[in-house]
């Protein structure tokens, strides 16, 4: 997919002298680069951050999130089309509910209705999650072959911890957590402990999000 970018961009990397930026349409980014931070970064400057997307309340340090528009809970990413300049308070009624759905919260009048307008979109999202899939746009994703792109991973350095959670996630849904992101030229931003477990596992292909518009360089080897 193509992610929305800002026109002109730079963003500096702490610690690093190489960071990310934009030209022609393409975001560079190093591979010493926090994907996530660069991407609430990117959000901000698209969408601004004056007001929350859902209230309307005027948005301060304290009390300025990004909401995933659909929650990580059921597979939503960190990327522009994903996250919404929001309140606290929004964010936190929101839970795990997608855009649509809390829009729709948002118009009951009572708290019980809320509540239960809440258990059916659970109950709904649960089954998208138990049918293997992701509550994300399908246009997103694509099937993607990882071999080529694996053997040049190393995985000896994984956290058990991540490790074991992809595997109990894949037994409990038959799905991993998230896709797997990674960039025009195969570098694998996000997902290595997926990707770890379905070569494991012996599988082929992960669903993943293949960011088209995405660079990563590596300056050590270039
Ligand atoms: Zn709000």
């Amino acid at each position: 997919m193509i992610i929305r970018l800002p026109e002109r961009f730079i963003y500096s990397n702490k610690g690093h002298e190489d960071g990310a930026y934009v030209e022609n349409g393409i975001l560079y980014m190093s591979k010493y680069t926090n994907f996530e931070d660069l991407m609430y970064t990117i959000t901000y400057v698209l969408k601004g951050y004056d007001r929350c997307c859902y209230c309307g309340e005027k948005l301060s340090m304290k009390n300025r999130t990004l909401d995933h528009m659909y929650p990580r809970r059921w597979g939503g990413v960190s990327i522009p089309e994903n996250l919404l300049p929001s309140c606290k308070k929004c964010n936190q009624d929101k839970k795990d509910m997608t855009y649509r759905q809390f829009q729709e919260w948002r118009k009951l009048a009572t708290q019980s209705e809320k509540e239960k307008y809440y258990q059916q979109t659970l109950v709904r999202n649960l089954g998208v999650a138990r049918r293997g899939r992701f509550v994300i746009k399908r246009r997103w994703l694509s099937s993607y072959e990882f071999e080529n792109v694996a053997k040049y991973i190393s995985f000896n350095r994984l956290s058990d911890r991540k490790s074991k959670l992809v595997s109990s996630y894949y037994r409990n849904w038959g799905q991993y957590p998230h896709p797997v992101i990674v960039s025009s030229n195969g570098w694998v931003i996000k997902g290595l402990h997926v990707l770890h477990h379905a070569r494991k596992a012996k599988k082929k292909y992960v669903m993943a999000i293949v960011l088209e518009n995405v660079v990563v360089y590596d300056k050590d080897t270039s």
